[in-house]
């Protein structure tokens, strides 16, 4: 049931001083009576679903005008943490008293975040905790080298997404995966695309010594295929992804189950051999 006074939480893993969750921020609070931002203090990008557990977690509060323009109208909290620590700080602890979000909006990401790339985001693991707790979320992507005009483009699309997820709902489990490259030709319902090849996130040593490597994703290439999320950016258009936090591949159980480990026989613990 869609609330008549929406709240949005936003959050993303470039941290909250990035133009990308500015400019998010910004167009969510021109159309949104409620904007709470809850972002990373420092930039996150590549740390997935991590979750800060073995130290503590300190939150400082920004108010609007401090640091970049902040949008009027939103409270913004900055978190020594990753994005999922955040997501979860403010759904159940920073803002009770403020309301449940309705929304959540993670990004806008400085790089595009498509096919497997999805597995190392912490702007789509933001997205995914969000709908891990019950709230609808939209991860938000767009070019790593992005103009101002293009960032304030793709916020127009995500909040256009959000009012439309607002008013119709999703799926229980399902987030949406949005790329938006510049100067968008429309709009399409993608899949998650696939590398053609995969060779691996170790990019160079770094110095001599061969003791430290930079760590990173080469370039892509991709598989072409029928409705591939990186064939739509590549042809102009915002690509639509919905993802779900299952990662079950059920076509495999079957052919899993043909290995007959149901009557497979278990190992004995040390100290229970029969005699
Ligand atoms: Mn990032």
């Amino acid at each position: 049931m869609p609330s008549d006074r929406p709240h949005i939480l936003i959050s993303n893993d470039d941290g909250i001083d990035a133009p990308g969750i500015v400019a998010l921020a910004a167009a969510a609070a021109a159309r949104f009576p409620a904007v709470t931002v809850v972002a990373p203090a420092t930039e996150q990008s590549g740390t997935s679903h991590a979750l800060t557990l073995r130290r503590p977690v300190r939150v400082e509060t920004r108010g609007p005008g401090a640091g970049p323009a902040r949008p009027a109208g939103s409270g913004w909290f900055a978190v020594e943490g990753t994005p999922t620590d955040c997501v979860s700080l403010a759904l159940f602890q920073l803002l009770p008293a403020a309301g449940r979000p309705d929304l959540v909006l993670s990004g806008i990401n400085a790089g595009y975040n498509l096919g497997e790339d999805v597995t190392y985001s912490g702007t789509v693991a933001a997205a995914l905790e969000a709908r891990m707790a019950g709230v609808p979320s939209l991860a938000i992507s767009t070019a790593r080298d992005a103009d101002p005009a293009s960032l304030a483009a793709a916020a127009e699309v995500a909040v256009r997404l959000a009012a439309e997820v607002l008013a119709r709902g999703l799926p229980e489990d399902a987030l949406l995966n949005i790329n938006v490259p510049p100067n968008p030709r429309g709009y399409r319902v993608t899949r998650q695309g696939r590398r053609g090849a995969f060779d691996g996130v170790i990019e160079r040593p770094a110095g001599t010594a061969r003791e430290f490597y930079f760590v990173g994703l080469p370039p892509s290439t991709w598989l072409h295929e029928d409705g591939a999320d990186h064939a739509a950016v590549a042809e102009g258009f915002v690509s639509i992804t919905p993802l779900h936090g299952d990662l079950t591949f059920h076509r495999a159980r079957p052919l899993v189950e043909g290995w007959g480990v149901a009557d497979w026989v278990l190992p004995t613990p040390p100290g229970r051999e029969t005699r």
